[in-house]
């Protein structure tokens, strides 16, 4: 006889194609409300469309089961470098639900949607103000999305000036793959500059780098190193200086928010992820949102709508309307960008204030140069200085001494219940792991995980299969990640496992 938890763990291997029976039902038609029609003819129609047939109750437990397989923050620590994956506050997701937010259509009369034009308006305007810049759209989908806007932003700029050489864009060593592939999808030549032995960007190199041809950088601050640039304020003057723009990628602004603004380090665009500094579910977890800001030299070129406060009507209220800014590069989606993911991150703005603002950034670094401090000595330290909100450390002592990688590493985190960390990013630090702990974790959290960490760098040289079999008790162990993503197996096909 099996216990109802194995029971329950065969159960959940079972896929919803393989628990149905002819003739179950587990849902129930609404009356006909509306005048009956003949359905099209035969030639449309399929006879044999295989559906599973199963109960509400069986497939609400198939669900359950289902999404208990799928790791996320409600879950457990996600320390996913890069990333930013803190708790984002449920607060958020009932105010994104209200009627008058979530019950609206983008072409509805702006006078009957005044309220969420008001969020967006509101939204730019904090968005401005937490930057430094002159002038916001919400409008990209994602932070990619804000990248490809920023570029096409620069080149209408040159380009409206004759300026028509301007081919190269640099970009520092250390950058997310976004920013190359953003510069390049804008018709930009990739430069690659190097990063100096600090993890500075290499202002010799950057010298060399400026001629006629520049037509701007694009910068990470924090480095995706998790470093904050000490030569920031030489490089966007050299830059400027050469008629270059200069492009800010703020995809995580955790280590900085309500303390440093890029606008006053010389930046002229920028984009942010909301999803990861302001607070939304993402990755496999929902939409995200890039909004593209921008100082006074390209706010005119602004993707279009942005929404903007008119005068009062007779009754003596604000009017919000959507326009669209004079020189702008066009739409970067159908409509207006993510609501859900805008209002979210309104709330969480609203929620925090001027004075939480700055709490995020303080407990973000100190959570992170807390981890770097406890795990220094048990993993390589490439850039061995204080850090910001993200620290990457190295396994290439584990490979070299014990053949354990940081792919070994990540995937043994996953038997003691927490996500690994990104690895093998970025590209100039060998076996790299990138950990970010966010502003939302405990101190008892963190030190699970630093003991855990320890605990596994002692598993890889006494035994060091113990971590090349890792994960030993998820549902699925190793998997061949080559052939995953070679041949990929996406669709249930009747026979196939
Ligand atoms: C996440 C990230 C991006 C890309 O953002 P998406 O929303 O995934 O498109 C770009 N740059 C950096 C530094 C990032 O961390």
């Amino acid at each position: 006889m099996t216990t109802l938890f194995e029971r329950n763990e065969s159960e959940r291997r079972l896929l919803l194609m393989d628990r149905s029976r002819p003739g179950r039902l587990g849902t129930t038609l609404p009356r006909l409300d509306v005048p009956e029609s003949d359905l099209p003819d035969g030639s449309m129609l399929r006879d044999d469309l295989e559906l599973p047939e199963v109960s509400e109750g069986e497939i609400v437990r198939y669900f359950s089961q289902i999404s208990q397989l799928n790791f996320s923050i409600d879950h457990n620590f996600y320390p996913l470098g890069s990333c930013t994956m803190k708790y984002n506050p449920k607060l958020n997701d009932e105010i994104a639900s209200l009627p008058g937010f979530s019950d609206i259509h983008p072409l509805q009369p702006e006078g009957t949607a005044q309220g969420a034009i008001k969020l967006l308006w509101e939204l730019q305007e904090y968005l401005n103000e937490i930057t430094g810049m002159a002038g916001c759209s919400l409008a990209p989908m994602a932070g990619a999305d804000g990248e490809l806007a920023g570029m096409l932003m620069a080149r209408a700029y040159h380009l409206e000036r004759g300026d028509d050489g301007r081919k190269n864009v640099l970009i520092p060593d250390s950058a997310h793959g976004t920013n190359p592939a953003s510069a390049a999808m804008a018709g930009f030549e990739v430069v690659s500059l190097p990063s100096d032995s600090n993890g500075n960007t290499d202002l010799d190199a950057l010298r060399d780098s400026v001629d006629d041809n520049l037509a701007g950088l694009m910068i990470t601050l924090p480095s995706t190193l998790g470093l904050f640039d000490t030569n920031i304020l030489d490089v966007t003057r050299i830059v400027r200086d050469a008629g270059g723009i200069v492009y800010g990628d703020g995809a995580n602004l955790n280590a900085i928010v309500g303390r440093v603004k890029f606008g006053d380090l010389g930046f002229d665009v920028i984009h942010s992820n909301l999803h990861k500094t302001f607070t939304q579910p993402h990755g496999g977890g929902g939409p995200g949102a890039g909004p593209v800001i921008a100082g006074p030299r390209l706010v005119d070129y602004l993707p279009t709508p942005i929404a903007e406060r008119g005068e009062r009507d007779g009754g003596g209220d604000e009017r919000f309307s959507l326009k669209r800014p004079p020189k702008t590069i066009g739409r970067m989606g159908a409509f207006h960008g993510n609501f859900g993911a805008l209002a979210r991150a309104w709330a969480y703005i609203r929620t925090l204030g001027r004075e939480g603002i700055p709490q995020i950034s303080e407990d973000a670094v100190i959570n992170a140069n807390y981890v770097l401090s406890q795990l220094r000595g048990f993993y390589d330290l490439p850039y061995d200085r204080s850090c910001m909100h993200e620290v990457v450390f190295s396994a290439s002592s584990l490979r070299r001494e014990h053949g354990a990688r940081a792919l070994d590493v990540a995937k043994r985190l996953i038997d003691y219940g927490i996500h690994p960390p990104t690895m093998y990013f970025p590209l100039i630090v060998d076996e790299a792991l990138m950990i970010e702990p966010t502003e939302t974790e405990s101190k008892e959290t963190l030190d699970f995980f630093i003991e855990v960490m320890k605990t596994i760098a002692k598993e890889a040289a006494e035994d060091p299969d113990l971590l090349h079999d890792a994960p030993h008790n998820t549902p699925n162990t190793r998997l061949d990640e080559a052939r995953a993503a070679r041949r990929p197996d996406l669709r249930w096909r009747r026979g196939s496992e």
